[in-house]
């Protein structure tokens, strides 16, 4: 499964909550960026450039972490793919990926949320290490600063600042929505208003899973 939308949408928080429930794996490709630059690796050095600025991390590099992921066993029963594909390119590369091991995209989960209420959700977006995240006042976590899920001190990305939001934003415009499209052509869109609450999308989606 793909969660797509743009940067705000809700993709990681449904993604932490469908892993648990599926007991399949959550791989953000931007968790897996933010923990490179975490521990200083040369691949988080050079993501680092990018996300600061709002932009894509060039395909080359991140077909190539998604490839890695992927050879883990964990996958071997699915995964939800949230914040990649990003770029057309990179949906093509995936296909074929998927091809090699006679798998392929079942349900792509685009979630619809308006420009303006994703800058004001990202002021208040707070992150755990361990992938879950928080709102302030969406969705706080049951001690203030604190994850409920491993206790970890909640932090506040760099990137969530009003002026990179807005050139995330453009970015998506430009490079990542496309991908609907792509994947509506294929007949694997499932259109999800990211404006309601966070366990409605929930059911929503996993109703979808159960038709197909
Ligand atoms: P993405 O992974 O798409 O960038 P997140 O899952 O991190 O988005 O969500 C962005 C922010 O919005 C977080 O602070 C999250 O707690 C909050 N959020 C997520 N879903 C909803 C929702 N349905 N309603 C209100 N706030 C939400
Ligand atoms: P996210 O956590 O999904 O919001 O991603 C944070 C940042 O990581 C993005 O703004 C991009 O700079 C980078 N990134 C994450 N996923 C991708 C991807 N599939 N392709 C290119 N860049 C990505």
């Amino acid at each position: 499964m793909i969660l797509l939308g743009p940067p705000g949408a809700g993709k990681g928080t449904q993604a932490a909550i469908l892993s648990q429930t599926l007991k399949i794996p959550h791989i953000s490709t931007g968790d897996i960026f933010r923990a490179n630059i975490k521990s200083g690796t040369e691949l988080g050095v050079i993501a680092k450039r990018y996300i600061d600025e709002g932009k894509l991390v060039p395909d080359d590099i991140t077909i190539g972490i998604v490839e890695d992921r992927l050879k883990s066993d964990d996958c071997i029963n699915g995964f939800i793919m949230d914040g990649f594909p990003r770029t057309i390119p990179q949906a093509e590369m995936f296909d074929q990926m998927l091809d090699k091991h006679q798998k392929a995209v079942e349900l792509v989960v685009n979630i619809q949320v308006p420009d303006e209420a994703i800058i004001k959700r990202m002021s208040g977006r707070r992150m755990c290490a361990c992938g879950r995240t928080y709102h302030v006042e969406n969705n706080p976590p049951q001690k203030e600063g604190l994850c409920d899920t491993c206790g970890g001190t909640l932090y506040i990305r760099d990137d969530d600042r009003e002026e990179t939001v807005i050139e995330r934003l453009k970015t998506y415009h430009q490079q990542t929505s496309p991908l609907v499209a792509y994947y509506e052509a294929k007949k694997l869109v499932l259109n999800v208003d990211g404006m309601k609450p966070i366990d409605e999308t929930t059911k929503e989606i996993l109703t979808a899973i159960e038709k197909k």
